[in-house]
């Protein structure tokens, strides 16, 4: 309970100095490796939103816990598609035209998805995510998609233990959304933003969604093996 309740003090001081109101952030609970018994910790403190990274360990925890939102956050292979639609309240990682593709496919039209589009902002080799200059090309193509709703952008900058060295890549995840919404005369208001270490940082930079793991539930257990 003391982890989460600061992280929750932490986020609310930190809308409150950058004058935002404190439901306008939302807290996503990073629950990979984890066990059942920790996330119905956290949910019993309230806690109703939880991101997996991946795809067969996030279903087998929303087959046990459907009433909780469940967030994909790690990258996920077009042929997944089909297991996944429907499970999600948000896939944080669309990146490439093969999945969107399959969503278009596979999504009902009477359950559209909503879906963040995954921007590589630091053009590392080694990270998915498509790069900045391609986020117009490509999101002109995702908006066309049927039953697909495209609300954001989400980033996994370099990782940096100080925040001060990722703040410069919060701000062109900004500049980048402005940029978008101002070309395609839409709105884009979500940025998933932010890891235990640059939450605070994120959030003065326009982070709208923040993902908190290591904050919440301590440290990560090894990943499970299958
Ligand atoms: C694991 C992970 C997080 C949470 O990281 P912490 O440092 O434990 O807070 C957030 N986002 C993504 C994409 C992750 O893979």
């Amino acid at each position: 309970m003391e982890r989460y309740t600061k992280v929750c003090e932490e986020i609310r001081i930190a809308c409150k100095a950058n004058t935002l109101d404190e439901n306008s952030v939302s807290l996503i609970a990073v629950s990979k490796f984890h066990p059942i018994e920790s996330i119905e910790k956290i949910a019993s403190y309230g806690q109703k939103d939880f991101g997996e990274n991946y795809i067969q360990e996030a279903l087998a925890k929303i087959e046990q816990m459907p009433n909780l939102n469940w967030h994909a956050i790690g990258p996920i292979q077009s042929k997944k598609t089909k297991d996944i639609v429907g499970k999600f309240t948000l896939l944080h990682t669309l990146a490439t035209e093969s999945f969107q593709k399959e969503l278009e496919k596979r999504v009902p039209s009477d359950a559209p998805q909503e879906v963040l589009l995954q921007i590589n902002i630091g053009k590392e080799d080694q990270k998915a995510g498509i790069l900045p200059e391609q986020a117009l090309p490509f999101l002109e193509k995702t908006l066309l998609a049927k039953n697909i709703r495209v609300t954001g952008l989400m980033c996994l900058p370099p990782l940096h233990e100080d925040p001060e060295v990722t703040r410069p890549y919060f701000i062109q995840m900004r500049q980048l959304r402005d940029n978008l919404e101002k070309e395609l005369r839409i709105k884009l208001p979500q940025l998933s933003m932010g890891m235990s270490g640059d939450f605070k940082v994120a959030i003065a930079e326009g982070a709208t969604i923040i993902r908190v793991g290591t904050d919440i539930f301590g440290s990560r257990p090894n990943p499970p093996t299958h």
